[in-house]
């Protein structure tokens, strides 16, 4: 009966356009009914963190501004989802429950009881693919198994037909005659209050689904073109910063796979390179999917031996940006204030971290979900995994980032570590990259004091890459 309700639970898919949920509840002619649930309950999830809650907040004001311009709006109900749905259907008479996928382990559990659920009470409830080009589980190899090197699996995706053209917002959505009652948004507590450690981020993300879009146009007029080599350098503007956007989909994969058809036969350049970091995106999904254990577990067993060390003074000058490496000390540093850390400087950060520090890759893993805006457990614990080399194609563990030269190499004038380290700012090039190594006369006339104004070195390079290669062999000797 098309009076009855549908509802369109909206996840991580906080937009209109490219919304199949949406389209298909929009498209029923019955009454939409659209809802955010907050589900810190279901067992075995990963409990959203607090820069992803602060995002989380602001998107939801974007998504329910923009379903109000359609004389709709949203819907926010707190608790288990499973409990939240059926309430919610009970209250309204809902007969249709429309959602697009996730792919977190706990939460396809959650949502496949779920959905028998439902239709077990003879309700409709049907989910579409989510924020991915291709489903996860779409590719396997040519032994019917799942990948687990980076370059086949890119090659096999690509072999693939595209992904479907985006759909447009649908022009109407349907109201229901009577809302169901909704929380408050700000009886959610989302934001940080005491203290409000979120000014950083405000100053540096608009969230929703108009800044998603504004950003990818921003990234394509000043970004794009030189991609492929500026993506390297923390300084430079050439990455998009779109991975929050993407995580709490406010744009879709096939928006931007469709705009970066377009470009290429434009003739844009590094678009191919651009394509292949989203690439990344599917590959770390296509991984958790087939080891759901990922983030918590040493995808190489071996790993389990492996020597790491108890050593709460060292995370701690890690999480600050107190370690003494500069370009580590600017990553750990320019996370803490935007909820963001440029890709390259998160590899150092990580590697220093596991490999200069011997403290194990789940502690860091740990920080980046509660301090990132992109938080994102696929990603998350692929990365963790691919730097500490205990993951499915990874770095192998005897490559350990130099933070010395990575920072000489990468951010040869200094403009990256001048702004997150602003105390070292007045040293010459060469000595902002090692400043144990600058003269006394060097460090007075800058102002630098090591160990009063900017701390010494927690650990000297060269004896912690030896420590680290020699904890690595005792794991290959087993
Ligand atoms: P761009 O270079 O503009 O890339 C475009 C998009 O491609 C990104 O938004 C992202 O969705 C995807 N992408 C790019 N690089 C990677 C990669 N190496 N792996 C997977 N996808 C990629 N990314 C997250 O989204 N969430 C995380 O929690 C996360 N944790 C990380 C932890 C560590 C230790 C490391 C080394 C990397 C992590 N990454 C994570 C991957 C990567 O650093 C970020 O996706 C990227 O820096 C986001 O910035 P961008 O949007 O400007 O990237």
């Amino acid at each position: 009966m098309p009076d009855h309700p549908a509802i369109c639970w909206f996840r991580r898919d906080l937009r209109l356009a490219d919304n199949a949920a949406l389209t298909i509840a929009a498209g029923s002619g019955r009454p939409v009914i659209c809802v955010y649930i907050l589900d810190d309950e279901t067992p075995g999830e990963w409990r959203m963190g607090g820069a992803s809650r602060w995002w989380l907040h602001k998107s939801l004001e974007a998504l329910d501004a923009d379903l109000r311009k359609r004389h709709n709006r949203l819907i926010l109900r707190r608790g288990r989802a499973d409990k939240a749905i059926s309430d919610l259907v009970a209250e309204t008479g809902a007969e249709a429950v429309f959602w697009n996928r996730i792919y977190d382990p706990a939460e396809m559990e959650r949502d496949r009881r779920i959905k028998a659920a439902l239709k077990d009470r003879s309700l409709q409830a049907e989910s579409f693919p989510g924020n991915l080009a291709h489903e996860p589980w779409v590719l396997r190899t040519g032994n019917d198994g799942p990948y687990r090197v980076f370059s086949p699996f890119r090659k096999a995706l690509l072999a693939l037909d595209p992904p479907g053209a985006p759909l447009r917002p649908p022009k109407g959505v349907g109201v229901p005659e009577n809302w169901p009652e909704s929380d408050e948004l700000d009886d959610w507590n989302l934001l940080p209050v005491k203290p409000d450690w979120a000014g950083g981020l405000r100053e540096s993300w608009t969230p929703g689904e108009a800044g998603a879009m504004a950003r990818f146009e921003a990234f394509i007029e000043e970004g794009l073109d030189d991609y492929a080599k500026g993506r390297d350098h923390p300084a430079k503007p050439n990455v998009s910063r779109l991975s929050p956007h993407l995580h709490f989909g406010e744009i879709s994969v096939r928006q931007l796979w469709a705009k970066m058809d377009w470009l290429e036969d434009q003739g844009t350049a590094s678009v191919g390179k651009f394509r292949s970091e989203v690439i990344w995106r599917e590959f770390s999904h296509h991984l958790l999917f087939h080891y759901p254990d990922l983030p918590e577990r040493n995808w190489r067993e071996q790993f389990n031996d492996f020597p790491w060390r108890d050593y709460p003074e060292g995370l701690k000058a890690w999480q600050r940006g107190m370690t003494g490496y500069p370009l580590v000390d600017a990553g750990m540093r320019e996370l803490w204030h935007t909820g963001y850390m440029h890709n390259r400087v998160r590899m150092v950060a990580a590697s220093f971290l596991i490999k200069h520090l011997l403290i194990h890759w789940k502690r860091g893993e740990e920080w980046f979900w509660d301090t990132l805006v992109d938080a994102d457990l696929p990603n998350n614990a692929a990365s963790w995994q691919w730097v500490a080399g205990s993951g499915a194609d990874a770095a192998p563990y005897f490559r350990i980032f130099n933070p010395i030269k990575q920072g000489q190499d990468y951010d040869a004038k200094g403009g990256y570590i001048r702004r997150w380290v602003p105390e070292l700012a007045e040293l010459s090039d060469r000595s902002l990259h090692e400043p144990w190594n600058a003269s006394e006369a060097e460090l007075e006339s800058a102002g630098v004091r090591l160990g009063e104004t900017y701390p010494e070195r927690i650990v000297d390079h060269a004896g912690a890459r030896k420590r680290a290669l020699t904890a690595y062999e005792e794991i290959r000797r087993g």
